[in-house]
């Protein structure tokens, strides 16, 4: 009988893995299915996933409802171009995300990453000053610990210092990135950033949770203030809700738990509860004025091979009736409050720096490093797929996951805490 892991050697010989050294690698761990919120390994092994495939499965794996739309849509036609041709899952999907988006957004643009949806946001907040005025405004405020994705543009907005991009400082364009303003003196050093530049664009944000960063946690307020100074000086909000969209933070989206609304907003990662890629950018009804006008010039100039494509809608449009017909937000809460009670508790051990909950997601600072790779093979061992971001061990789950579950990651994460003390 052939090995079953036949296709994991041949291939790593041969495959590039993300964010990887490539030599030093220890074996990623093949799996063979999924089912709920476990991961099937080829060995015979089950794990519990804390990370839910970066934070996308949602739902949970294989959701019926979910497969069933992508093998309906795939009977019917797989996908049609959206330049000349219409198809009804793309236009069905718009139309829907305008209407649970807050606020006047309303105009959505698809792309297939996440990274890509923040590149149309960078690129429609540049163009709209264009269309407007015929201002040049070229450049963006960012803050400190935040990600946005790989691509150049978005590159130039991550944490320069601190964030996985810093080997490209000075290759990709320069930006402002300063502290969130969550304090007064802050807040006042970005009026004044706002103040005294004429080329800023927007401003672009993770609400409430810096993700990939390592999970940090910052109140509405922070938010609050970013709005009022944008509206003050005339720039654009964008919230980049790639992580925290679509129930993260214990509501649809991060805006609407803040109660502030931005001028653009990007979603992505759980739009399809991870089955299929697609990513949204949705703009305001004053930003997509600037677009609708009678000069051919002010189209947005954007058009991706895949944009909307009609699988990915499908899925989309299946994950919508899910928040709609399921409690996935009282699931979320639920989350959230065993999450408090199971990890609050290891804030009192002195190896634990911090401990954050918001939602789904919870993160156990550690004082002191530890090796990342060392410690996503011991929570292998212990039936868990966790994987730590630097010294942040954090929990994404699925909002389905079962209570015991649950418990299963956070003790876990409780044992790791007692090998480090
Ligand atoms: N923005 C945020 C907040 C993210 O967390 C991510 C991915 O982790 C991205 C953008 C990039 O998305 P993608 O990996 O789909 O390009």
């Amino acid at each position: 009988m052939p090995n079953r892991n036949d296709w994991f050697r041949k291939g790593l010989d041969h495959i590039w893995l993300p964010y990887a050294q490539m030599k030093t690698l220890p074996d990623p761990a093949p799996i063979r299915s999924t089912e709920g919120s476990l991961l099937l390994m080829e060995d015979g092994r089950t794990l519990i996933d804390g990370v839910g495939s970066w934070w996308t499965s949602v739902h949970g794996y294989n959701h019926p409802a979910l497969l069933k739309a992508a093998h309906d849509q795939l009977d019917a036609m797989p996908h049609v171009m959206l330049g000349g041709l219409a198809h009804e899952q793309a236009y069905r999907l718009a139309a829907r995300l305008a209407q649970v988006t807050p606020g006047t957004l309303s105009r959505v643009f698809f792309t297939e990453s996440g990274s890509v949806a923040v590149e149309v946001a960078m690129k429609i907040a540049v163009q709209y000053a264009m269309n407007r005025t015929g201002a040049r405004r070229t450049r963006f405020v960012s803050f400190k610990g935040g990600y946005h994705g790989d691509t150049f543009a978005t590159m130039s907005v991550c944490d320069p210092e601190e964030g996985m991009h810093s080997l490209f400082a000075g290759v990709v364009p320069e930006q402002y990135v300063v502290d969130l303003p969550d304090s007064d003196d802050r807040a006042a050093a970005l009026d004044r950033l706002l103040a005294q530049h004429d080329d800023i664009a927007a401003v672009i944000v993770e609400p409430l949770i810096q993700g990939a960063g390592g999970m940090r946690m910052h109140s509405p307020a922070v938010l609050q203030t970013l709005r009022a100074a944008c509206d003050r000086h005339g720039v654009l909000l964008i919230f980049d809700e790639i992580f925290t969209g679509f129930g993260r933070t214990g509501e649809l989206f991060a805006a609407d738990r803040a109660g502030v609304t931005p001028d653009i907003l990007c979603l992505g990662k759980a739009l399809t509860g991870g089955v299929t890629p697609l990513a949204a950018t949705i703009a305001s009804d004053e930003v997509y004025a600037a677009f609708h006008t009678d000069s051919a010039e002010h189209a947005l100039m954007h058009g991706p091979t895949f944009t909307g494509h009609a699988i990915a809608c499908a899925v989309a449009n299946a994950g919508l009736d899910l928040f709609e017909r399921e409690p996935r937000l009282a699931q979320v809460r639920a989350v959230e409050k065993q999450l408090l009670d199971e990890l609050d508790p290891l804030a009192s051990l002195p190896q634990v720096a911090d401990v954050r909950v918001c939602g789904a997601v919870a993160a156990v600072e550690f004082r002191e490093d530890f090796d990342v790779e060392a410690a996503r093979r011991w929570f292998i061992e212990q039936g868990t797929f966790i994987r730590p971001l630097g010294r942040v061990v954090y929990l994404t789950p699925s909002y389905v996951i079962e209570s015991r579950q649950l418990s299963r990651l956070t003790g876990a994460i409780a044992d790791f805490a007692g090998t480090l003390a």
